[in-house]
């Protein structure tokens, strides 16, 4: 194992906590916010897009793992600024060990999430989490919580290459079990997927069997990503285990010596690896995507529909579509998510012409999306 350089807390009071997104991010995680209390990580997976210079900013990615800087004035910032935005799912905390151990600056968010009665999504690969289980469950059962656990492998030598400080899957999987004995939403991350050697359908069943057999009900698939720093250290990582892979990930990453990597693996290789794991889940009575939480207003058949168009974007990626045609679905959904009436009230006033009306819904879509609309029964009363 290599070995830990000491570690270094810095804190600090940055002026503001939540990000706001632009759009929700679907058909993943179906995020419109996200504050996180850390920045870096005791971990120091060789692999973590925390590493790349879109998260550090002008921080050295060096320190990734040796200098947690800690926003200390984290809770009184996320009640100040949850109080301002219209309630929508929020992904936050960070039950990173040892930084959340000492400062608890997650749990306390999870009191103010809860306050305000805010949905809540984890990413996580910490069992520390089930620490906060009874707070979970109290936002659970007043709007909504969805987790997922990230594995990238159970292979304990890709384990021991790729993340070896990181805890183990095991007790991510007993953490998962935890959860969903309680009733909440949760499932695998499967993420990143290690090409060539951690890709195979052998390595993905067996992430899939175990995400069932701990009571998770989805495995989303994700490629490594490969940025700044962090696609060095992956990469030296992947030389490390086995020198061969380094020229079949500089292929795979169009890669050339000295020059920069692709950000995202080659369309056709990410779209076979999706199409397996959808088989592998489907064999395994699990979901490949996590359904959408949709808060219970009068906005919420914008959002079911919108979610129809998101993961549209995610089948045609599959299927290898030309990216004029995953665009204007993007787009469509974003128009549909972010419209500030509901699609069901003017379809049934205007028909597919008030549909057509709308920005990037053209013929074609407002047809898809009039038939949606019948078919699920989403139109509203007359009169309302
Ligand atoms: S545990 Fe997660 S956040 Fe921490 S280094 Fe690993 S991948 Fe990154």
């Amino acid at each position: 194992m290599t070995p830990i350089e000491p570690l270094t807390y810095q804190e600090y009071r940055p002026r503001k906590i939540v990000n706001v997104h632009k759009h929700v991010d679907g058909p993943w995680f179906w995020g419109k916010y996200s504050a996180h209390p850390y920045v870096g990580c005791r971990s120091g997976c060789a692999f973590c897009y925390c590493r790349g210079g879109r998260y550090l900013g002008r921080r050295d990615p060096a320190t990734f793992n040796s200098l947690i800087q800690v926003k200390v004035n984290a809770v009184e910032l996320l009640r100040q600024e949850l109080a301002k935005l219209p309630r929508d799912i929020i992904a936050c905390g960070d039950w990173q060990h040892p930084a959340e151990c000492k400062y608890l600056l997650s749990r306390k968010m999870l009191d103010v999430v809860h306050e305000f009665k805010f949905p809540l999504f984890v990413v996580e690969r910490s069992p520390l989490l089930a620490r906060d289980l009874d707070l979970l469950v109290e936002i659970d059962r007043q709007s909504w919580v969805g987790v997922a656990y990230s594995i990238s492998t159970l292979n304990p030598a890709l384990k021991r290459a790729f993340e070896p400080h990181s805890p183990s899957p095991k007790q991510r999987l007993q953490t998962m079990e935890r959860l969903a004995a309680k009733g909440i939403q949760v499932g695998t991350a499967l993420m990143p997927i290690l090409p060539c050697v951690g890709d195979s359908e052998t390595h993905l069943e067996e992430v899939v069997r175990a995400t069932r057999e701990h009571g998770g009900s989805f495995v989303m698939a994700g490629g490594l990503t490969m940025d700044g720093l962090q696609a060095q250290t992956t990469l030296e990582a992947a030389r490390r285990l086995e020198p061969a892979l380094e020229a079949r990930w500089r292929g795979l990453y169009d890669w050339a010596e000295g020059g920069k990597p692709s950000y995202s693996p080659a369309p056709d290789y990410a779209a076979r690896i999706g199409l397996l794991v959808r088989e592998l889940c489907e064999r395994h009575g699990l979901a490949d995507r996590l359904p959408r939480y949709v808060l219970p207003d009068h906005l919420a058949d914008n959002k079911r529909i919108a979610e129809k168009l998101f993961l549209q974007t995610y089948e045609l990626e599959l299927q290898q579509a030309r990216s004029y045609r995953v665009w204007a679905y993007r787009k469509a959904a974003w128009t549909v998510d972010e419209l500030d009436r509901s699609i069901g009230t003017l379809y049934r006033e205007r028909g597919e012409a008030g549909l057509r009306e709308l920005p990037h819904v053209g013929q074609k879509l407002a047809a898809r999306i009039a038939g949606w609309l019948e078919e699920e029964k989403l139109l509203p009363p007359t009169g309302s």
